[in-house]
This record gives C-alpha cells, sequence and structure tokens, in this order.
C-alpha cells in the first residue's frame, strides 16, 4: 500500500457527554456516531460547543460526563495511554498552529520522530509524500511565515497525516483563510475524504457539507439538534433553530 494512503479509519462513539466550565454548562448530553470511513460536518452558532466537543473527543478537554470511544478503545477510561490515544486521532486548527520556527518538513517530522519513534529518513520520505499528496512537494524548506494562510494550512493538515492518525478532526479550517484560498484546503479534505479518512468537520463551509459530508449535526446551546444525511438537513431541516441558522448562513 502507498505509505501515504490512509492506513485505516476509526469510528468514533460519543454517549451522554457534559461539559461544565465552572458554572457554564456547555456540552448537555451529546451523543454522536461516526461510522469508520464516514465525514460528518458539524454545524450551529458560534457558543454552541462544537470546539469543545472537538477537543473532547481528543483529549484537549476532559469531560465531566460521558463516554468517548474511538476505534473501539474508550478515550474516557480514566486509565487511558492519553498520548497512545491523542496519537490516533489528528487535529486541524482555524488558526494552523504551525511551529514557527521549524521548516514546512520539519513541522511534519518532529512529532512522528519523537512519539513514534520514527528514523529521520523515514519521517522524511513519509512526510514528503504527504507534502506531495498537500500540493506542497516543492515547499518543503520554507517557513510558516513565508507561506499563504492557504498553504500553511495545507501543510498543517499534511502535518496531521504525518502521525497516521485513524481520525481527523478539524475546527473551521478555512475560516481565517482568504477566500481565494479556501477552494485549495476543502479541495484536500474532499481528497482525504474519498481515500476513506473518517472526518468530524466544524464548518461554516454549506457547499463542502452538503456535497462531502454523509451526514450534517446541528447543534446549538450544547445540544444535537437534528442530524441527518446532509441533503435533508441543509435542504429541509426539520426545526426551527436550523432554518434560522441556516438562513443566516447560506
Ligand atoms: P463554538 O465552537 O461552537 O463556538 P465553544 O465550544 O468554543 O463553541 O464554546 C462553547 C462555550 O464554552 C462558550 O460559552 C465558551 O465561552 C465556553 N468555553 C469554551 N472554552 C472554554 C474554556 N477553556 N474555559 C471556559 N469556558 C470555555
Ligand atoms: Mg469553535
Amino acid at each position: 500500500m502507498d505509505q501515504t494512503q490512509t492506513p485505516r479509519a476509526a469510528g468514533v462513539s460519543i454517549v451522554g457527554l457534559h461539559k461544565h466550565y465552572g458554572q457554564n454548562h456547555v456540552l448537555k448530553g451529546i451523543d454522536l456516531t461516526v461510522e469508520p470511513g464516514q465525514v460528518v460536518c458539524l454545524i450551529g452558532p458560534s457558543g454552541s460547543g462544537k470546539s469543545t466537543l472537538l477537543r473532547c473527543v481528543n483529549l484537549l478537554e476532559t469531560p465531566t460526563e460521558g463516554t468517548i470511544h474511538v476505534g473501539g478503545f474508550e478515550a474516557t477510561d480514566p486509565d487511558v495511554d492519553l498520548d497512545a490515544m491523542r496519537r490516533r486521532v489528528g487535529m486541524v486548527f482555524q488558526h494552523f498552529n504551525l511551529f514557527p520556527h521549524l521548516s514546512v518538513l520539519e513541522n511534519c517530522t518532529v512529532s512522528p520522530i519523537k512519539v513514534l519513534k520514527r528514523s529521520k529518513a523515514e519521517a522524511e520520505k513519509t512526510a514528503r509524500g504527504h507534502l506531495e499528496r498537500v500540493g506542497l512537494g516543492d515547499l518543503a524548506d520554507r517557513y510558516p511565515a513565508q507561506l499563504s494562510g492557504g498553504q500553511q494550512q495545507r501543510v498543517a493538515i499534511a502535518r496531521a497525516l504525518s502521525m497516521e492518525p485513524e481520525l481527523m478532526l478539524f475546527d473551521e479550517p478555512t475560516s481565517a483563510l482568504d477566500p481565494e484560498t479556501v477552494g485549495d484546503v476543502l479541495a484536500i479534505m474532499r481528497r482525504l475524504a474519498n481515500d476513506g479518512m473518517t472526518m468530524l468537520v466544524v464548518t461554516h463551509e454549506m457547499g463542502f457539507a452538503r456535497e462531502v459530508a454523509d451526514e450534517v449535526v446541528f447543534m446549538d446551546k450544547g445540544v444535537v439538534v437534528e442530524r441527518g444525511p446532509s441533503a435533508e438537513v441543509i435542504g429541509n431541516p426539520q426545526h426551527q433553530r436550523t432554518q434560522d441558522f441556516l438562513a443566516r448562513v447560506l
């Protein structure tokens, strides 16, 4: 198998997830399943808890209550190996979060070398493959500040893929980009989806959600209001809150 292909895809199962920040009850009993290889887009107003939900899935936040399984492993087991668990899950943020002092190639090799114990040569070969895959093979020696926002986000995707994740989380990956670079990033995400990666994507790109997502989940005020096939939720929403939200973003 081509090394840069998705090695395996894990499903996600979230049951009864609650998250409090002090008195602020942010997630109020979320149930959500993503089948292996499925793409689910999470939509909803600002402050509805979408980022918190993603951050719970890769354990950047500790859930107050509920269980999360990733690929059959319980992420919320108190005895879980956090590093092993986080390794399975790739995350791409709105603001790229690249290491500014490392080259594009080094951004993609530092964790495979440190965490996966790959040799430098092996890590570089894999990283170059992923950089080719996102169309940046010839920019491997640049530094993040020398790239456009869209290119930086593509590096962030290549960096996440270099850790051979079984699941990719995207938190508004195109929201900070100039309009002309949004399409490049969405095209790469689309290809990743076609290659069979399991993806949970927070996005306001309704065109992407409609075309690429198997399912769309609409969240508001910490609850899942509506979910279903993307064409149905976006094209024919059943709940007033979903209708109001879509009327604002479409
Ligand atoms: P969304 O991504 O849908 O905009 P968030 O998950 O970022 O929503 O935020 C949901 C709520 O949780 C908001 O009220 C926000 O202020 C609060 N919140 C998010 N992160 C933290 C944090 N680290 N500490 C305290 N409150 C937070
Ligand atoms: Mg958010």
